[in-house]
């Protein structure tokens, strides 16, 4: 969470700043800050988004140094105070910071029997006092002040530190939480992520954990934590401007529900071979004997790519017969750790950056297992951490509730699950040339479901206020439901559940009377019988039910007071296609209900802290 944005060079640095925080705003929005140096250090900051900020900044200094910050409170409520940039004692040092310092209650006693003095309730603050207690003893050495303050520090960063004593550089720092510079003609940025600096350089170093780096106008050094100097790759950025921007659609979340049928065929490209009914995962290839022969496959993911971990689940089981169990990340690391050599764990992070599944991973790698990546963004740690892995390539994901990448990722899932299959002889030719030929045709099936948009607005303009939502599904269709009902959650607030279709009984069916839209999701051929019955329950009681099936399925659209239709398919490949219509209807109730889709409450996009 967080975005960190730092600039020096010849322009002005607020402009680049400004620009670059309003990119990475969807990483947290609870406060904007910004920090440049001209002659002395100048510090506007302030509860609420970069636009407020912009106003602030504006006509305050020239500089051409500077680093900014968009929040997402971890340690001490969103206020103005509690905004970074930190400053300390002296008021000549100001940093900004991504991630959680543990042990920061005891520091700050140590430092305040130093004479030290606090102001705001972060976490944050005594870093900066921190290092400022080691530049006394180093009085021409920022850097090494950074490092050896740095030695005390136990938690996560990302940190980005000027000093207006040393106004050509900035420091930067990073354990656990994402940080690359961009190099410029005569001029460097660093920020979070790559969206903020594509604009002015496809050139990229990515930090990894436990190295500091100088960064001036023109060049830049970077040492691991034991000060060795390291020389590091410079990577080229594949990211045009056009991606991150919103394109003539209201919301990032709608463009990128759009984007899914073009989202998908990157996603397939180059990995398909209907006429032969192959498969190519270049990312896995040198790994395939290690993933066909593991004693387990552990799925390891946090929200939405949680889900479509649960479909990967399914996938593995029917298609490969391989038992997989799928843990959220956050919760495989307290348990026992069962897993070790010869087990396989697969990470989803759209990210790639995500804190729980990376120490997920780590964990796991430690022990001896495999370690495999489902990733959207290129270069990012989890995806520079695992054994091999394979690319989503939907595109930058802007929007906080996540769309394309659940169905890329689902995409990819099949992929690897139809692949092992086969290696393994569990799918027969046929049935597997069959699968990958309709894999080829979803992009298509999408796109005729979004072209009745204007439907599923209809239906979200009835329950634009309900307060209560059930989502239903079984089979492939139960990872669907809890996707939906996590969907419309997150960025409307009404309360929505999903869970197994016949689970109901067992509870949820209690809250179902005249007033409670049920969203069933029935548009599995092999559990179609059993859902008709679930249908039928639901109606005994009252409730008004909203199906999702195929155009044939005359006795659940009998049944439904609404039915929304989306191609026939597969049953595997199928919440490719139910998940579309549910992305729908709570995007349209939302944008209703007057919420901000993009940026709801409370909520980050990549969740780098623990
Ligand atoms: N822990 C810091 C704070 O609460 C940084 C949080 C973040 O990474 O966004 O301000």
């Amino acid at each position: 969470m967080c975005g960190i944005v730092g600039y020096i060079g010849d322009k002005e640095a607020s402009d680049v700043i400004i620009k670059g925080l309003k990119r990475l705003e969807y990483r947290g929005y609870d406060s904007a800050g910004i920090a440049i140096i001209n002659g002395e250090l100048h510090i506007k900051k302030g509860k609420g988004k970069v636009k407020n900020l912009e106003s602030m900044i504006r006509g305050v200094a020239s500089s051409h140094i500077g680093i900014g910050h968009t929040r997402w409170a971890t340690h001490g409520e969103p206020n103005d105070i509690n905004s970074h940039p930190h400053v300390s004692q002296s008021g000549k040092l100001a940093l900004v910071h991504n991630g959680i310092i543990e042990n920061y209650t005891s520091l700050k006693k140590k430092l305040e029997s130093q004479g030290y003095t606090f102001y705001s309730e972060t976490d944050t603050e005594i870093i900066a006092k921190l290092i400022e207690s080691f530049l006394e003893k180093n009085p021409d050495d920022l850097r090494k002040s950074v490092q050896l303050a740095l030695l005390q520090v136990t938690g996560t960063y990302g940190l980005a530190i000027i000093h207006s004593d040393f106004p050509d550089e900035i420091i930067v720092a990073r354990k656990g939480s994402p940080l690359l510079l961009g190099v410029g003609e005569n001029e460097m940025l660093i920020a979070s992520d790559a969206s903020a600096v594509a604009e002015y350089t496809d050139k990229v170093v990515y930090l990894d954990d436990g190295e500091i780096a100088v960064i001036r106008k023109s060049d830049y050094t970077v040492q691991s934590a034991d000060e060795v100097e390291l020389t590091k790759e410079v990577h080229e950025l594949a990211l045009s401007l056009e991606e991150i921007e919103k394109g003539g659609y209201d919301h990032f979340m709608m463009k990128e529900i759009f984007e899914q049928p073009r989202a998908i065929s990157d996603c397939l490209r180059g990995r398909l071979n209907v006429e032969e009914g192959e498969i190519t995962l270049g990312g896995i290839d040198k790994v395939m004997d290690q993933l066909i022969n593991a004693n387990r496959v552990v799925i390891a993911a946090c929200g939405t790519s949680w889900h479509s971990g649960l479909v990967g689940e399914y996938l593995f089981e029917s298609l490969a017969k391989m038992p997989v169990e799928v843990e959220y990340a956050s919760e495989f690391r307290y348990k026992e750790q069962l897993i070790g050599e010869g087990d396989v764990m697969i990470v989803i992070s759209q990210s790639g950056e995500t804190a729980d599944t990376l120490a997920a991973l780590r964990e796991a790698r430690e022990r001896g297992a495999l370690v495999l990546g489902v990733v959207n963004v290129v270069g990012s740690t989890i995806a520079r951490e695992t054994d091999g892995g394979v690319y989503i390539h939907a595109g930058p994901e802007i929007g906080v509730a996540s769309t394309k990448a659940f169905t890329a990722q689902v995409t990819v899932l099949a992929l690897i699950a139809i692949k092992v299959a086969q290696m393994r002889g569990k799918l027969d030719k046929e049935r597997s040339k069959a699968l990958i030929k309709e894999l080829s045709h979803i992009p298509q099936k999408i796109q005729e479901i979004l072209d009745q948009s204007d439907k599923i607005k209809n239906i979200a303009d009835l329950f634009t206020y309900a307060p209560n939502f059930l989502y239903l599904g079984r089979s492939y269709s139960f990872p669907v439901a809890l996707e939906g009902a996590l969907k419309l959650k997150e960025i409307s607030y009404a309360h929505a559940e999903g869970y197994p279709a016949a689970e109901m009984k067992h509870g949820p069916i209690a809250l179902i009377d005249d007033m409670m839209p049920v969203v069933v999701i029935a548009a599995t051929q092999h559990t179609n019988d059993k859902m008709v019955s679930n249908i039928e329950e639901v109606r005994a009681r009252k409730g008004r039910i909203i199906a999702i099936t195929t155009p044939g399925n005359e006795e659940v659209a009998e049944l439904a007071e609404f039915t929304l239709t989306v191609p026939e398919t597969m049953d595997e490949l199928s919440p490719l296609l139910t998940v579309i219509p549910l992305q729908l209807l709570s995007y349209y109730i939302a944008v209703n209900r007057g919420c901000n889709v993009d940026q709801p409450r409370n909520l980050a996009k990549s969740v780098t802290v623990e």
